[in-house]
C-alpha cells in the first residue's frame, strides 16, 4: 500500500448522528487498471491449488473493492487502543453497483474496548466471538468478510475472512454458545473460515471514515 494515495482519503469529523449526508452521498465507482488482487501473506495465490469446490465457492461471489488505505488507516485510528493491548472494533460500509461491492465507508462506533480476545496482542485469527459475528453479516450477505488485523503478529499481520460455505456457515447456524468457546470440526476437515478470494484493492477508490467515538451525544 503505497503512502501518497493516502492523501485523497477524506477523514470527518461526524458531529450528528445518522443519518449522516456524508454516508448517503456516494461518488460513482472508478474505473481503472491499477487495482491489484488481495495477496494472502504466506499463502499461496495460485488458482490451481485450490480444490474445484473452493474455485466454485470464490466464482459465485463478486468482487469486492476496497480503498489500498483502509488497513492502515484502521491501524492508526486504533493505535492508541493497539498499544494499551485493546481492542478495536470498525464496520465496513459498501454500495453495489454492476455487480461489484466498493467499500468506502468505515464506521469506528462507540465501544468499550476490551483486551478479551486480544487480537491486537496476538495472532491474527478469528476468535469464536468474531465467527459469530461475521456469521450474522454473511448470513444476510455471502461477500461480507472480517478483516482481523494484529499488528504485533510478525507472521500475519491482517487477514480478510469469511467463513467457510456451506461447511462452516452450517456449524454456526447451529450454535448457540456465547463467549470464548471452541467449535466442532467440519464434517470433511475442511476449514471453518477461509481467506476471501474476491478482495480487489483499487487505489483510485476514496474512503470515508466516520470515528463516532469522539462524537458528543447531542443534549
Ligand atoms: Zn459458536
Amino acid at each position: 500500500m503505497a503512502g501518497e494515495i493516502c492523501c485523497k482519503i477524506d477523514v470527518h469529523s461526524v458531529t450528528k448522528y445518522f443519518p449522516s449526508p456524508g454516508i448517503s452521498f456516494l461518488q460513482p465507482p472508478p474505473h481503472g487498471p491499477e487495482t491489484s488482487r488481495f495477496s494472502v501473506p504466506n499463502a499461496v495465490d495460485d488458482q490451481s491449488n485450490l480444490s474445484s469446490n473452493e474455485q466454485a465457492a470464490s466464482k459465485h461471489l463478486k468482487d469486492i473493492h476496497m480503498s489500498g488505505c483502509l488497513m492502515e488507516d484502521f491501524l492508526t485510528a486504533a493505535r492508541e487502543n493497539t498499544e494499551k493491548n485493546l481492542e478495536t472494533c470498525g464496520v465496513l460500509g459498501a454500495f453495489l453497483k454492476d455487480g461489484t461491492f466498493y467499500v468506502t465507508t468505515l464506521i469506528i462506533p462507540k465501544q468499550e474496548a476490551t483486551s478479551n480476545s486480544t487480537h491486537p496482542s496476538q495472532s491474527c485469527f478469528m476468535s469464536s466471538i468474531d465467527l459469530h459475528t461475521q456469521y450474522t453479516y454473511q448470513v444476510m450477505v455471502p461477500e461480507a468478510v472480517g478483516i482481523v488485523m494484529a499488528p504485533t503478529d510478525h507472521s500475519r499481520k491482517c487477514g480478510i475472512f469469511r467463513l467457510s460455505d456451506p461447511d462452516g456457515m452450517s456449524i454456526l447456524r447451529e450454535c448457540h454458545e456465547t463467549g470464548f468457546h471452541t467449535h466442532r470440526e467440519t464434517s470433511n476437515g475442511s476449514p471453518i473460515y477461509e481467506d476471501s478470494t474476491n478482495i480487489i484493492f483499487n487505489p483510485n477508490l476514496r474512503l470515508e471514515i466516520f470515528d463516532l467515538r469522539e462524537v458528543v451525544p447531542p443534549l
